[in-house]
């Protein structure tokens, strides 16, 4: 058992990582592209921001968060998302007092007890972003369009954007007695959570990943058909924005997303390539929930990209990755007096900014020789008592045979031009 991880959670190797420095560091490029700064929040925050930020009906809620009792007796949970937190944080700090809208990003690791499965796991990496202050459905747009941006620096073709409106809190009561009405005809097919949520908050039946009650929403009345003017319009202004900037949508009226405080804008990016766990990124609207912690009436919204998702969609379209880091130079040395040089070498050449080894384990030449080929090592110098005697050397690039005459005084600024 001890040698063996928990099960949903994941080893990223040291074969792998490259990628995930590549897949990070071209998301944190692109969202200060879009005026966004990175915030860093606890792993681990008091449980009742969870039951108030993400909803006490929600299947995170119920059923997949990581809660304990600390040694203080508080109760405890494993971050499961980042909007409440970075939603704390904000009104913690006070960062609301900064020129509006507010927009932040972070990458984290999130934590669901949920059954493991491809694509869906306990422990898993979100990268997301939240703009704070702004109801103007420009910010909706500008939002998706940072999304969209993301998928299209990756080299990824396979993703489609599904939009809906969920309505406001002046739209939604009525639509809830609507849904109510329906669902109340349909008890006997509805789930036992299901049924505790027709009375509490029937748009979360709308979400269900049980059969039976997925079946039953299917002929539920839709949102969508049932927004306030000033609903519709911010939605139509959406849409415009988007076929303005050229990225393509459908409305897919079944989207309600898995937070309580949502309004207005929800949307997806799904991918058909990765199985029945598609959706790539979720995010949306959610103008009532700074309210709900105590805040100031403050419009906000935001997305997550789930990184393991986001990665295997890449490896299916066959996106660039980056490249695994090579080592640049191998100083094989013979004898003791060139092997203190060796190491000497290294040192300068590592201050230099490249990736040089030299032997630490008084291997033969020829180990030398054969460990420098599983390092891939780009170039190897042999030094000798003649080489560091007369600081003559011989470059060698390795994939052709290639040698070049240098000194060990000009090795460093020799190697960092190749
Ligand atoms: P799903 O419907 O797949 O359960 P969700 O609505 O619970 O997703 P969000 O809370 O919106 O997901 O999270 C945003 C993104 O984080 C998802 O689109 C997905 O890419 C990723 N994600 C969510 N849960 C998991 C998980 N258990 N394992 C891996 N990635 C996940
Ligand atoms: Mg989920």
């Amino acid at each position: 058992m001890i040698t063996t991880a928990p099960r949903g959670t994941q080893d990223v190797l040291p074969q792998e990582s490259y990628k995930w420095h590549f897949i990070e560091g071209k998301l944190m490029d692109l969202a200060r592209r879009y005026g966004f700064s990175e915030v860093r929040t606890p792993t681990f925050e008091h449980t009742g921001l969870f039951d108030r930020g993400v909803g006490d009906t929600t299947d995170i809620v119920q059923k997949e968060m990581y809660t304990f009792q600390d040694k203080g007796s508080r109760s405890i949970t494993l971050r499961p998302e980042g909007t409440a937190g970075v939603a704390r944080c904000v009104l913690e700090h006070g960062l609301l007092n900064n020129p509006l809208p507010l927009k932040l990003s972070y990458l984290i690791n999130c934590f669901r007890y949920e059954k493991p499965q491809a694509g869906r796991f306990r422990e898993f990496r979100q990268f997301g972003a939240e703009v704070f202050g702004s109801q103007d459905p420009a910010v909706d747009a500008e939002v998706i369009a940072l999304v969209a941006d993301i998928f299209t620096t990756l080299g990824i073709s396979d993703i489609a954007l599904e939009l809906n409106s969920i309505g406001c809190p002046n739209c939604r009561p009525a639509y809830h007695e609507k849904l109510r009405a329906y669902f109340a005809q349909h008890i006997d097919s509805l789930c036992p959570t299901c049924r505790e949520r027709l009375e509490k908050n029937p748009l979360r039946i709308l979400d269900c990943k049980n059969d039976s009650c997925k079946e039953v929403a299917k002929g539920a009345p839709l949102g969508i058909d049932n927004l306030c003017g000033e609903c519709a319009d911010h939605f139509a202004s959406l849409k415009e924005r988007l076929t303005a900037m050229d990225i393509p949508f459908t409305v897919n009226p079944q989207i309600v997303r898995g937070l309580d405080y949502y309004t207005k804008t929800v949307f997806e990016f799904v991918s058909t390539s990765i199985g029945a766990q598609g959706t790539v990124c979720g995010g949306g609207r959610y103008d009532g929930l700074l309210e709900t912690l105590g805040g100031p009436s403050t419009p906000a919204i935001g997305f997550a990209v789930g990184l393991q998702r986001l990665l295997a969609v890449m490896e299916n379209d066959g996106a660039s990755l980056g490249e695994p880091p090579a080592c640049d130079i191998f100083l094989a040395s013979i004898g003791q007096g060139a092997s203190v040089e060796a190491q000497k070498l290294a040192l300068r050449l590592r201050r230099a900014g490249l990736h040089a080894e030299s032997d630490v384990q008084g291997r033969s030449l020829k180990a030398q020789m054969k460990y420098a080929d599983k390092l891939g090592a780009r170039y190897t110098v042999v030094l000798g008592d003649d080489e560091v005697k007369t600081g003559q050397i011989k470059l060698k690039r390795m994939d052709d045979g290639q040698v070049e005459e240098t000194t060990l005084e000009a090795l460093p600024a020799l190697l960092c031009e190749k």
